[in-house]
């Protein structure tokens, strides 16, 4: 076995653990392969090995290894996992499938006027959440959502704007953790994020997001619990990052 087949064997094994835990099937959870820092051989061997959603973090990178892969006639589906800034939109409309990262109107505007000139038609999106509230990450604030009604309208506000452009499909929600804090206040985020996305259905009637964002290598098992339907795992399966 090399090491990337040793390293998918032991994550799936653990993917599957923490299904058996929660009594969910491992068939529900999307494993998202994040390959950032390391090169497109990585990918390749990725691939080969069954891997079939790719996510990336920045533009440079997706725009290099997608077109690599499908010149070998690999087809995956790519996932843009950061906050794409206005200047980026181009890029991640060209060049993604799901967009994990929308916190904002301007840029769901952007990505639709790119999606329409260029013909690619459609784009999936999640709503990237900051429930933990650190200053360092992105997304919407939704901190005190539970009690905070300016924080609900905020997200229903964005939530709108997607809709109303008909080249971005709304799918749900995406959330990171807080690092190097108890396992108790992660388990909280994630739970926070599923009670968040349960509460803005009941809010406009039909509204589907079916898709849960949450959970990366020292935290997935914990996302899995709460509900994660996609994980986004680099270290686990692609070693330290360069
Ligand atoms: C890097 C990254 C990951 C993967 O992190 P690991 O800890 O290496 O699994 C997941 N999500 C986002 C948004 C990232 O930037």
């Amino acid at each position: 076995m090399t090491t990337f087949t040793a390293r998918y064997t032991q994550l799936l094994e653990r993917i599957h653990q923490a299904c058996q835990q929660v009594d969910r099937r491992p068939e529900e959870i999307t494993l998202i392969a994040v390959s950032k820092t390391h090169p497109v051989s990585a990918l390749l061997e990725a691939y080969e090995a069954g891997l079939r959603h790719f996510g990336e973090n920045r533009i440079d990178e997706i725009a290099e290894k997608r077109p690599v892969l499908e010149k070998q006639g690999y087809t995956a589906t790519w996932h843009y996992i950061a906050d794409p800034q206005s200047r980026h939109t181009a890029v991640v409309a060209d060049y993604a499938d799901l967009l994990h990262a929308l916190d904002r109107p301007k840029i769901a505007q952007r990505l639709a006027h790119r999606l329409q000139e260029t013909g690619r038609g459609k784009l999936d999106v999640l709503i990237q959440v900051n429930i933990s509230g650190e200053t360092s990450k992105s997304g919407v604030n939704c901190q005190t959502w539970e009690t905070d009604p300016s924080q609900q309208q905020q997200l229903l506000q964005l939530i709108t704007a997607a809709q109303n452009h008909p080249q971005l499909h709304l799918k749900g929600l995406m959330t990171m953790a807080p690092w190097d804090v108890e396992e108790p206040l992660i388990r909280s985020v994630f739970q926070r994020t599923r009670q968040l996305r349960d509460w803005l259905k009941t809010q406009q009637p039909g509204l589907q997001l079916p898709y849960l964002s949450m959970g990366m290598t020292d935290d997935f098992e914990l996302a899995i619990q709460e509900g994660a339907t996609h994980i986004r795992v680099g270290r686990a399966l692609f070693g330290e990052r360069h």
